[in-house]
């Protein structure tokens, strides 16, 4: 097992150092942060600081699982590099109502933002994340709240689906006036309306145009008691940071507009607070490409592709351990018959064939299939030559080698049966790839790899070596080349 959480460790996401700046100088940091890692409820928190000081800005999606745009806008900022300020994104605050498209599943979010107490020991998991988007409130100077609502907000009632009941397309602050303790006033409706003449630039059909939507949440006379306990209340009241809701409207023609209004309301608002950045924020729309389930089975970690079918002694231990995906971010796991909305870390007895699928925002996107094989034999692997040196490294294990060696792939060991040994993303030198790679002789410096099949670590490319017999995939072993830069 040290093997698997030494590979694991360092399979990370390499956010730090952003190559696309020209001077690294003058770059900013990324980090991402995750609670409640491989449960149904995980939680995933971007920040983003430049070099220079300034605000910090909050950005909240996902409160509400039915919401799109506001999840796909938020996390549509996490790719931008920040020069001046900070930027906390939590692109999808509640995952398990995403998953199921939901607006909540045991109570509404936007409903548990109690000015008092905190509810981290709560039974109900939204309480937990609640808690844990607070802490960030409390660190943040202005916080956006992002939701797509129904109808359109308007100030005075035209029709069922227009008036000041309605929600979408406003810009939505409980006062219009803030003033903080320390004798700072900050006029909420002027900020919001420089805001939203920006927007009805970009919108154009007054049958979208944005209103300020002020909830007067705190007066008697509120027609919005129930966002006494909304996000924006609390970061307002409860934290004294500028807040505001951000919507658009459900019934717009496309998903695509939900999602790029809220992106045109954030760049305005970044601009006003003096957050600067480069890169272009557009929400992702494409479908996420799996590179590999990186799954362990009795406790070997093995590499697999979309669609394979892996082969696994009768009574394995399985598990997923990572998702690596093109556009997969967060993609959870599942597994019929496990119970929960995210299977992954769980481990699974293998003793009849399984299906696992892997899902975006509730949609399948890649599946595997796992096979339980009565007669495997678990002592397997390869025997390889570094340099000349013999050596047997069993599946699950790891070649570590640097560009400068020679790396010869001799047979298989453990197994009668004709296998196939291939090492993906290696082009053989002059001859037609067949997918078995033993018999020759491989020179990183000099071969040419297809990076696409790679895993990068800090410093390191790993590509799979991956032994499969006529019908199944029946293990891995890792080779890790030092990168060459
Ligand atoms: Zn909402």
């Amino acid at each position: 097992m040290a093997n698997i959480n030494r590979i694991l460790g360092t399979f990370i996401l390499i956010l730090g150092i952003i190559s696309s700046f020209p001077n690294l100088a003058f770059s900013g940091t990324k980090k991402e942060v995750i609670y409640f890692k491989n449960t149904d409820y995980e939680v995933h928190v971007f920040i983003l600081e430049g070099k220079e000081p300034g605000h910090t800005v909050l950005i909240v999606g996902g409160l509400h699982g039915d919401e799109s745009g506001g999840f796909l806008a938020a996390e549509a900022f996490t790719k931008v590099d920040i020069k001046k300020g900070k930027l906390i994104i939590i692109p999808r605050a509640n995952l398990p109502a995403i998953q199921l498209r939901r607006r909540y599943v045991n109570v509404d979010m936007n409903r548990r933002f109690f000015l008092e107490g905190s509810f981290a020991d709560s039974d109900l998991y939204e309480d937990k994340v609640v808690a844990i988007i607070k802490k960030y409130i409390k660190q943040s100077d202005v916080v956006l709240n992002l939701h797509c609502g129904s109808g359109f907000y308007r100030p005075r009632y035209i029709n069922h689906l227009e008036n000041p009941l309605r929600w979408g397309q406003s810009i939505i602050a409980d006062d219009d006036k803030i003033y903080f303790e320390d004798g700072k006033k900050v006029n909420l409706r002027a900020i919001a309306e420089r805001v939203i003449t920006y927007l009805n630039s970009v919108v154009k059909d007054p049958k979208y145009y944005y209103h300020f939507n002020n909830t007067r949440t705190r007066y008697p006379d509120s027609i919005h008691p129930e966002q006494r306990v909304s996000l924006s209340f609390y970061s307002l009241y409860g934290a004294r940071a500028i807040a505001f809701g951000l919507e658009t409207s459900k019934e717009l023609p496309l998903d695509y507009y939900k999602a790029y209004y809220h992106i045109c309301a954030i760049k305005r608002f970044l601009d006003l607070f003096g957050i600067v950045y480069t890169g272009d924020p557009k929400p992702l729309f494409h479908p996420p490409h799996l590179k590999y389930l990186l799954c362990s089975i009795d406790g070997h970690l093995t590499c697999i592709r979309n669609k394979d079918t892996v082969g696994v002694p009768y009574g394995a231990r399985f598990k997923v351990e990572k998702v690596i995906a093109r556009f997969g971010y967060p993609s959870v796991v599942d597994i019929p018959d496990v119970k929960g909305l995210n299977d992954r870390g769980k481990e699974v007895i293998i003793d009849s064939p399984k299906r696992v699928f892997v899902r975006k925002d509730g949609k399948v996107y890649a599946s595997i299939n796992v096979v339980p094989l009565p007669k495997f034999k678990e002592d397997i692997g390869l025997i390889i030559k570094v340099n000349g040196q013999k050596r047997r490294v069993a599946i699950g294990e790891t070649i570590s080698i640097t560009p400068k060696d020679h790396l010869y792939l001799c047979d298989v060991f453990g197994l009668k049966e004709e296998v196939k040994v291939n090492l993906l993303g290696f082009a053989p030198p002059g001859r037609h790839n067949r997918g078995e790679d033993r018999g020759v002789l491989i020179h990183p410096e000099k071969a040419h790899f297809i990076r696409r099949y790679a895993m990068f670590e800090q410093g390191y490319t790993v590509y799979p070596i991956n032994i499969t017999n006529e019908k199944y995939l029946l293990g891995t072993v890792f080779l890790r080349i030092r990168s060459i830069r």
